[in-house]
């Protein structure tokens, strides 16, 4: 198995692939207001195994597309939509999220939760924004510093991860120079991080290396979770996953 195939195996069947809670889409989807006298049309980019579009189905009135590159994890999505009988409400979409087959202003609502960084923030805004309707959403998930100076090490850290990490304000300044009105911001809770995603994760470490003969690949995937693990326990103070609300203005 390459590196990426252990990567996926591990986090394919997890309820999630990133930090998140049902509370936490729910309290980013109360600040979209939209007229539901037709169904709206979602696209949920990098969505994973889905935990976030299943509670998109279970609570809007609308169609979802649910984007991600690799099969496996939507594969885990379709069986859940069938399960909880949401098939009809949801469509899975194999398709990476810089050429996406979308048309130009197709979509109500544009959601990705922990996603958007693969192409980073801006060019993704930048892209995605031609396939949303004027007066319609983009809800993003992104790493987000929330004071406004921190320690030397996890600075570093994430500026050579994803340089791309900043403060909300100018999260916010990026989505209003580009055309969108942000209508909402919140920072997801440590119990986002550690109740929903570090802790079923911890769970999955044994059952993984076993699976793999203790193999050192896949010992390295569990090291850098367990590095991450720490990092967020030692510096949760100081960043978090921004929740990002924005209307599409008109062109001007
Ligand atoms: N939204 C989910 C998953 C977040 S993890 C959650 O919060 O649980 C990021 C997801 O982006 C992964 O599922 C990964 O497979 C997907 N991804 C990475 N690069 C991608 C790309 N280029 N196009 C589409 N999806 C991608």
């Amino acid at each position: 198995m390459t590196e990426l195939e252990l990567l996926i195996d591990f986090h394919k069947n997890a309820e999630r692939q990133g930090p998140g809670s049902t509370a936490d889409t729910l309290r980013a989807l109360s600040f979209i207001d939209l007229e539901q006298s037709r169904p709206l049309k979602v696209a949920d980019i990098g969505c994973g195994s889905g935990a976030q579009t299943i509670t998109l189905a279970q609570n809007s009135e609308g169609h979802i597309t649910a984007v991600d590159l690799f099969p496996e994890f939507l594969d885990r999505l379709k069986q859940k939509s069938a399960s909880q009988d949401l098939q009809d409400k949801i469509t899975t979409l194999e398709a990476s999220m810089d050429n996406l087959p979308f048309g130009p202003e197709e979509y109500d609502i544009i959601w990705s939760e922990g996603a958007i960084y693969n192409i980073g923030f801006e060019a993704g805004i930048k892209k995605w924004k031609d396939f949303l309707k004027p007066g319609g959403y983009l809800a993003l998930s992104e790493i987000t510093w929330i004071t406004n100076s921190r320690p030397r090490e996890i600075e570093e850290h994430w500026n050579t991860e994803y340089p791309e990490i900043g403060t909300a304000s100018g999260k916010i300044r990026i989505l209003e120079k580009n055309g969108f009105s942000p209508v909402g911001y919140f920072y997801l809770p440590q119990s986002s991080w550690i109740d929903t995603y570090y802790k079923p994760m911890e769970e999955r470490f044994e059952d993984f290396l076993i699976r793999h003969g203790n193999s050192e690949a896949a010992m390295r995937i569990v090291d850098a979770e367990k590095d991450e693990i720490r990092k967020y326990r030692k510096y949760k103070d100081y960043f978090s996953y921004g929740f990002y609300v924005a209307k599409k203005l008109p062109e001007e």
